[in-house]
């Protein structure tokens, strides 16, 4: 997006390997330790292909070219109700995470100005002078290269604040909470000569300690994943596949799945320590230096449930892209909009996570009724469908979309269509998980 307005851009990018035309191989045989997440299932949400559409349809192209696939949330009721402004966003890309970075960077390998240093990594930042300190540019390894704006764009795992600190500027204002969930996925692929539809079947299912979800991906893949409290003992069996299968088949969404006899691709894959962590390169006083900014993880990331991950770092780049000139200047506008534009949705998702958390901990259902209705009845009416994807697709505040006289109608309808609903799970008892699970 910068090249593309015409700056020159230096990327530098510590890992020697390049997503390539290899999918799978890039996908399943690349050790990542610095972006644990890339094998993990991803979809994203609306802004996603909003951002991508807008500024570089090209690689929105190619994305569905190499078996990325649309879904929009009405795709559930099979006819889509009559259209209002803004429906035709609410689309989720279905895909691997790897099929993005494909399509980056072929997009990028075309950009004149953008020049990508591959087995480059950043250990040092350059300063000049004056209050707020500058900085001029990054060190690698024995060269300095200077640059009118620094984006720290290194993900979750950024060494910026501790480079920040050690170099004695005042210190990034970090908020981190720990999110007490690990993840278990496991990859398949549909047989060519196998069955491949699972029926009009939800891509998540909920037992009172434990989510169970469907990521239906690229080219007939698909990832199984488990999402349970860290504190839960049963945690590292389920590293066993026939465990994992065993338990997922207790669950509706991922029953249907793997009921289509898929291929295995990969073993349990885990990942926990996540964190939902904003970064912010100001404090009470202003910006801590000028010079640089950081976008994507490096600035928010998110307990991925809700996969907002790539969603906010791209609103940030396009921002950013559009306003480079200013921001390197003085980067102080740029703060004000990701507290404005991007903090709201973290602090919806600490605020979520608390209430979770604690539930899968202690495997207690919901009490709340009417908020256990309003999530069933999105499947039964579309009125309610649109307010859900317009907050899943952060498009809307969720006070805003669910705040509504219609929906209000449609969930009191529903509940009184429903006198003897009460919050309920379609996964399984913790007995009969136990009972599948070796202690
Ligand atoms: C389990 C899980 C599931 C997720 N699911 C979703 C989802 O469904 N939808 C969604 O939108 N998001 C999801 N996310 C989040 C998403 O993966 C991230 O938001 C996204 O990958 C962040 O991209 P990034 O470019 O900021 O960082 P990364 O993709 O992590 O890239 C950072 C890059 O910087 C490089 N680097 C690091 N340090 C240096 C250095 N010193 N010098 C040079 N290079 C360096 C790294 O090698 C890496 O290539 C999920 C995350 C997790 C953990």
């Amino acid at each position: 997006m910068l090249g593309r307005r015409g700056h020159t851009v230096t990327v530098f990018e510590q890992d020697g390997r390049e997503a390539g035309e290899d999918l799978d191989r890039d996908f399943l045989d690349w050790n990542r330790p610095r972006v644990p997440q890339a094998n993990q299932p991803h979809s994203f949400l609306a802004p996603v292909r909003t951002v991508l559409r807008t500024e570089t349809p090209d690689v929105y192209a190619d994305l569905l070219a190499r078996g990325a696939r649309e879904y929009h949330d009405f795709d559930w009721f099979g006819e889509h109700p009559p259209h209002r402004a803004g429906d035709d966003d609410l689309v989720t890309l279905r895909t691997r995470r790897i099929v993005l970075e494909a399509a980056l960077s072929a997009a990028v390998r075309r950009e004149p100005t953008v020049d990508v240093r591959r087995g480059h990594r950043v250990r040092a930042l350059a300063f000049g002078k004056g209050r707020p300190v500058r900085v001029t540019g990054v060190r690698v390894g024995t060269d300095t290269h200077r640059a009118d704006l620094v984006v720290d764009a290194s993900g979750r795992r950024s060494p910026v604040p501790g480079l920040l600190t050690a170099a004695g500027c005042r210190p990034p204002v970090v908020e981190s909470h720990r999110a007490g969930i690990a993840y278990l996925c496991r990859w398949y692929r549909l047989r060519a000569d196998g069955p491949r539809d699972p029926g009009r079947v939800k891509t998540g299912s909920a037992a009172p300690f434990a989510l169970a979800g469907v990521f239906p991906s690229d080219n007939d893949t698909f990832a199984i994943s488990m999402v349970l409290s860290t504190a839960d003992p049963t945690r590292g069996a389920l590293r066993d596949p026939a465990v994992f299968e065993a338990v997922a088949r207790c669950f509706p969404a991922t029953a249907a799945w793997l009921d289509l006899a898929p291929a295995p691709q990969t073993a349990v894959l885990a990942m926990a320590g996540l964190d939902n962590r904003w970064t912010s390169l100001a404090d009470a006083d202003g910006p801590v230096v000028t010079g640089l900014v950081n976008a994507g993880d490096s600035l928010v990331h998110t307990n991925p449930t809700l996969g907002h991950g790539v969603a906010l770092g791209l609103r940030a780049a396009q921002h950013l892209a559009a306003h480079a000139d200013q921001v390197a200047a003085d980067p102080t506008g740029y703060h004000t909009w990701t507290a404005r534009a991007l903090r709201p949705w973290f602090d919806a998702q600490v605020t979520a996570d608390r209430g979770n958390e604690q539930r899968l901990a202690e495997g207690s259902p919901s009490s709340d009724r009417r908020a256990a209705a309003l999530a069933a009845c999105a499947f039964d009416d579309p009125v309610v469908m649109r307010a859900r994807a317009q907050v899943r697709h952060l498009l809307k505040p969720a006070d805003d979309a669910y705040g509504t006289d219609e929906v209000d109608r449609a969930v009191t309808a529903w509940l009184d269509a429903r006198p003897d609903f009460s919050p309920t799970h379609d996964g399984p008892t913790r007995d009969q998980w136990d009972a599948l699970v070796p202690g």
